[in-house]
């Protein structure tokens, strides 16, 4: 999609889990060559609203839109197969396997194909060309020295950006990230952002979920802040820093 063009879109979005509103009417909205940030407080439901924009759980109401397409009540693959690529909290690296082999996961789920089928019913053509996919998100990501290695074997940092090499090999038009930078060291923080830039620039959409207030404040070109389910905040790194509402949401937890 052209910069500038919503690619996602969560339209009054709510939650709710017997009694308790995890999301209470959230709008948010993805473009294309932006990153934007969602903060809050541990508990504002920034996971929840995660899992209902890329079809881990449904919304109790609201709608979420994905490059113009309705896509209340389609399970996750369907997110996948229309674009959407994401990383987990936790990395879920084949730890054995190479580089090559965990990014090239991603790829045959493009393909609408899982791993063993393709390794089972191998059809030459196409496993060659989803390998050639895998190199290609490889370079673009600067893991091409690690190619060969396992992947357990890496510091966090560089399994991270494993990870969203595996995401790019889906071909996204978005990449959602949960908490990327979690646990990295200042020069992974650097090399992760940079990536990160790189890929804005190249006009993917991106949405992180991150604690980090000052990797979000260096990276993001918006922050939606949520606390106790509900968006308190939505603007640019300056106007969220200044805004007093943030501030004792983040002083008062
Ligand atoms: P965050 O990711 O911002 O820390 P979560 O989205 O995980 O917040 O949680 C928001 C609120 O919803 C919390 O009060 C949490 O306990 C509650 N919650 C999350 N998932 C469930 C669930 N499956 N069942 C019941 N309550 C849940
Ligand atoms: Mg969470």
């Amino acid at each position: 999609p052209p910069a500038g063009q919503v690619v996602l879109q969560a339209k009054d979005v709510t939650k709710r889990f017997s009694g308790l509103v995890a999301n209470n009417d959230v709008n948010l909205d993805v473009k294309s060559g932006e990153v934007h940030a969602l903060i809050g407080p541990n508990g504002a439901g920034k996971s929840t609203f995660f899992n209902m924009i890329s079809g881990v759980d449904d919304p109790t109401s609201g709608t979420v839109t994905l490059l113009g397409q309705a896509m209340a009540g389609k399970p996750s693959r369907a997110f996948a197969a229309l674009g959407l690529g994401r990383t987990f909290q936790h990395v879920r690296l084949l730890g054995q396997r190479s580089v090559l082999e965990n990014v090239a996961v991603g790829a045959h789920l493009r393909a609408r194909r899982g791993w063993l089928a393709a390794m089972l019913r191998a059809d030459r053509g196409e496993e060659a060309a989803l390998l050639a996919e895998a190199r290609h998100q490889i370079e673009r990501c600067g893991l091409t020295q690690y190619i060969d290695t396992p992947a357990a074997s890496l510091p966090l940092g560089q399994q991270r950006i494993v990870e969203i090499a595996r995401a790019l090999a889906g071909q996204p038009s978005i990449l959602l990230l949960d908490e990327p930078a979690a646990g990295l060291r200042h020069l992974e923080k650097q090399a992760l952002a940079q990536l990160l830039t790189q890929l804005r620039a190249e006009g993917l959409a991106v949405l992180v979920v991150e604690h980090d207030m000052e990797f979000v404040m260096n990276l993001a070109d918006r922050i939606t802040v949520l606390e106790f389910g509900t968006v308190i905040a939505l603007g640019t790194p300056a106007e969220v820093q200044a805004n007093p509402r943030v501030m004792e949401a983040y002083l008062g937890s």
